[in-house]
């Protein structure tokens, strides 16, 4: 493991806390000493407060903040003296520990102290790193792994046995550091939790961490436990149908429904594929405090109701051990090995499905090395149920709030790329939906970056494309809820007897066909939603008022009109309700230039503002006003309809 200090980026840095901003973002960009939110890091500071007096502040790493990414706002201040103290206590509930470094918070709106807060306060050095090294688990979680963990460090490190964190681990380390240490102590081993180090600066305590973590890679490399390959697996041909029937399952376990993404790289496969992966996998993760993320254990295959059996099982027993009574969290499994699908994980947003990911890969890397040393042991299940079912983490996940509507569903909006299409993933992404886009423009791959949205180019026009769109829309998020079919062409105006066979076949080929084929792929998925399937036809004034000039196009979206009316009919037996919305006028998309808007205002005798509300309520309907009634109609207030059709035109005489 390398250093990334770097002189000219940390001299951006002021001040002790910049410093310990600018190393805790090092450590954080190392996926293999921190993931999502694990580990913490602390500085002491001497202070003037108002008085002019003289304090002592320890800024340490808030709750819900992540090492990579850390500001300054991110470290909670508190009084160093007052929180050493607390070690001394003989006990300490965790409301009074909540309580007590709340009000020993120097600034208002800190966010709240990590739990580790008393650890860091009773170490005696300015600047203390602590991470959840994927090295050092593997060593301290192998057989005599305390015992390899002091021949690799010896005295360079006080060793402190498996605790829970918080007040118990930190009032143990505050008796046994002072007794372990050396004057060639930098560090203190968590057995299998992880590791800290110390100095009196920020580069030094941060090169400390990676020296330690080298050793521990060393020592593996030297017991040939550190390149650890596994045979190369081959993909199975991926079948959404399946995929989409696991999430399905897990998201009525839940309670809920969850996204699910199906990560079948060679080294998931081979894996979930290992003769051994029963008694590696089944054993307990690699740090505790992935337990709230991961549950205790990956499902095996898609036993989704055995997984639920054990996992009760596994909060009765423990709950027995514990002091006051508990409420079991849902029994869903957050990961699944399965020898087809590779890694599948389980989450109710894009961002959670990830972390599972991000965590699951580092811990294979962690099990398969602690195998290569004879073998991983994982902490009991005791200690997980513990971290698993205490308040101060559950309250990491539940800073999160309520979820928004269409958390851990799935939408599908063709046509993505701009206009109506773009604003119905903008409404469904606002409701708290993972978002698919479709469209022929390549454009769609790059319209957003951000984790819930995934943009597909797509020629709905050939079957064997929109197939593989699907496929890729359900192994990234797990299903098909939602399907917005918004893609359309508008031809040039013609009369009737002016229509080619070529634009005639391309209006009914885009404007129909291709939604027959795309409700077509659909289907089987959309049977399989935990809420019902959802579709939302963008249809067209048109249908009850045609206009002239426009036969192949009024034509086409008549045809779709019928089809969707059958389709209400035909799927209800399927849980599927098919809505349209008759849009007119809606100015705000690429098709209308100014130019054109101009020429046609002209046309009617009427300034471009009076042809846009040229409606009976005189008002301008916008591109946003079509996707937010979509996107309400796949809502709650529509649960209880299907097959209707509501015009979204201001008011338009020929259809009322
Ligand atoms: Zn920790």
């Amino acid at each position: 493991m390398k250093s990334l200090w770097n002189d000219a980026e940390a001299a951006s840095f002021s001040g002790p806390l910049g410093l310990r901003v600018y190393t805790s973002r090092l450590l954080g960009r190392d996926k293999s000493l921190v993931l999502h939110g694990g580990g913490n890091t602390s500085v002491k500071i001497e202070e003037n407060n108002l008085f002019d007096e003289k304090e002592e502040v320890l800024y340490v790493k808030g709750s819900g903040w992540d090492l990579e990414t850390i500001e300054p706002a991110g470290f909670a201040p508190v009084k160093l003296d007052y929180v050493r103290r607390l070690a001394s206590l003989t006990s300490l509930s965790d409301p009074q520990m909540v309580n007590e470094l709340a009000t020993h918070t120097l600034r208002a709106g800190a966010p709240a102290p990590s739990v580790e807060t008393i650890l860091h306060a009773i170490l005696p050095h300015k600047y203390v790193d602590h991470t959840h090294a994927d090295a050092v688990l593997s060593v301290s979680n192998s057989p005599d792994g305390d015992k390899r963990i002091r021949d690799i460090y010896g005295d360079k490190v006080v060793v402190i046995p498996y605790i829970m964190a918080g007040f118990d681990l930190a009032a143990y380390c505050a008796r046994e550091f002072p007794k372990q240490k050396t004057k060639n102590t930098v560090g203190m081993m968590l057995l299998s939790h992880g590791v800290f180090s110390f100095a009196a600066d920020a580069k030094e305590s941060y090169e400390l961490m990676i020296e330690l973590v080298s050793m521990a890679e060393k020592y593996l490399a030297a017991k040939k436990a550190w390149s650890v390959g596994l045979p190369p697996a081959a993909a199975a041909a991926f079948k959404r149908e399946e995929a989409a029937k696991l999430r399905n399952e897990v998201s009525r376990a839940a309670g809920f429904p969850m996204l699910c993404r199906c990560n079948d790289s060679s080294r998931f496969l081979s894996f979930a594929r290992h003769p051994e992966v029963a008694r590696m996998s089944q054993s307990g993760p690699a740090t505790p405090d992935h337990v709230i993320r991961t549950k205790p254990r990956p499902m095996l295959g898609r036993d989704v109701a055995g997984f639920g059996a054990a996992y009760r099982d596994y909060f009765d027993k423990n709950m027995q051990k514990t002091k006051e009574p508990k409420a079991m969290l849902d029994p869903a499994p957050r990961m699944a090995l399965d020898p087809q699908l590779g890694l599948a994980a389980f989450g109710r947003t894009a961002k959670d499905v990830g972390i599972v990911e991000d965590l699951y890969e580092h811990t294979v890397d962690v099990i398969l090395r602690a195998e290569a040393l004879g073998g991983w042991k994982a902490l009991a299940d005791k200690h997980t149920f513990d971290i698993e079912y205490w308040d101060l983490e559950q309250a990491k996940l539940k800073k999160a709030g309520t979820p928004p509507p269409f958390a851990g569903e799935i939408a599908v909006v063709t046509g993505a790329a701009s206009g109506i299409g773009k604003a119905c993933a903008e409404a469904f992404l606002r409701r708290g939906a993972a978002v698919v886009g479709l469209d022929l423009s390549p454009s769609i791959e790059g319209l957003w970056k951000r984790a819930d949205f995934l943009g597909l180019k797509c020629n709905l026009a050939n079957p064997a494309e929109i197939a593989e769109s699907i496929d890729k829309a359900v192994k990234h998020f797990g299903g098909v809820d939602m399907l917005v079919l918004n893609a359309g062409i508008f031809p040039a105006s013609q009369a009737v007897q002016d229509i080619g066979a070529d634009m005639w076949t391309k209006a009914m080929t885009v404007n129909v066909q291709a939604n027959l084929l795309v409700m077509q792929a659909c289907h089987p998925l959309l049977k399989l939603a935990p809420r019902g399937g959802r579709i939302v036809v963008i249809g067209s004034k048109n249908v009850p008022a045609p206009g002239p000039g426009a036969g192949a196009y009024s034509a086409s979206k008549a045809a779709m009109n019928q089809l969707a009316r059958v389709t209400a009919l035909e799927w209800s037996k399927d849980g599927i309700r098919i809505n349209s919305i008759h849009p007119n006028a809606v100015y705000d998309t690429a098709l209308w230039t100014d130019e054109v808007l101009a020429s046609r205002a002209k046309a009617y005798s009427l300034t471009v503002e009076q042809y846009k509300k040229n409606n009976l309520l005189k008002t301008e309907v916008t591109s946003k006003d079509v996707a937010e009634l979509a996107a309400e109609m796949c809502g709650p207030l529509f649960a209880k309809t299907t097959a209707s059709q509501v015009p979204v035109d201001g008011g338009n005489e020929r259809v009322v």
